[in-house]
């Protein structure tokens, strides 16, 4: 079997969300085996999402009729509408560009461990919380109980070609002062800035 080591760059060299992407998921590979998770990574699915709010990651399942954490469920088992399942349905890990962009790498890689165990609750009980189970699971492997919100930005950089917002700073800086110098990766096209408070 193939080992996957070509795990991309170091995470202060994250540029794209194929990187951002396969960082977390060959960390999460990491944390599995170190902290004992009972995940199968294999079904889980991920995405980047660039217009997220303030959380800065969220896992996304299926909402299953009569699951509840700490029954146990039985993926092998057929439903009674008949509908074969096969195994364990697959969730997603969806990232928040924004958050990546300010958070360092401890607290990313804190917040792939309390997903982590939304996953492992998920993948256990077909469902997930918040509550005293996962306080306790969260204790163990060092993940905070709730992610931290992170702050709005003050400047928000978008291409002027597709619309997209590309970039997000908390402070003054050169891009947000000569934004029209810089092309977006999406487009190749100049970026405008704008304050998001501005918007309401
Ligand atoms: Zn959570
Ligand atoms: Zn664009």
């Amino acid at each position: 079997m193939a080992r996957e080591d070509n795990s991309g760059p170091e995470y202060d060299a994250i540029e794209t969300h194929g990187e951002l992407i396969r960082w977390s998921r060959a960390y999460c590979a990491r944390a599995v085996s170190e902290y004992g998770f009972d995940v199968e990574l294999a079904r889980v699915e991920w995405e980047v999402s660039t217009r997220s709010k303030r959380r800065a990651a969220a896992v996304k399942t299926p909402q299953l009729e009569d699951a509840s954490v700490g029954e146990p469920r039985d993926w092998s088992e057929r439903p009674s509408n008949g509908v074969a399942t096969d195994g364990v349905p697959s969730c997603t890990m969806s990232l928040s560009w924004r958050a990546f962009d300010k958070f360092g790498r401890d607290e990313w890689t804190e917040t792939l461990r309390h997903e982590l165990v939304h996953v492992e609750q998920f993948q256990t009980f077909g469902t997930t919380d918040h509550g005293p189970a996962f306080r306790r699971r969260a204790n163990s492997v060092d993940a905070p109980v709730h992610v931290r919100r992170f702050t709005d930005p003050k400047y928000v950089l978008s291409c002027t070609d597709c619309g997209d917002d590309v970039a997000y700073r908390y402070r003054t800086c050169k891009l947000v002062r000569q934004s029209s110098a810089y092309r977006s990766s999406c487009c190749g096209a100049a970026l405008t800035c704008r304050r998001p408070a501005e918007e309401e």
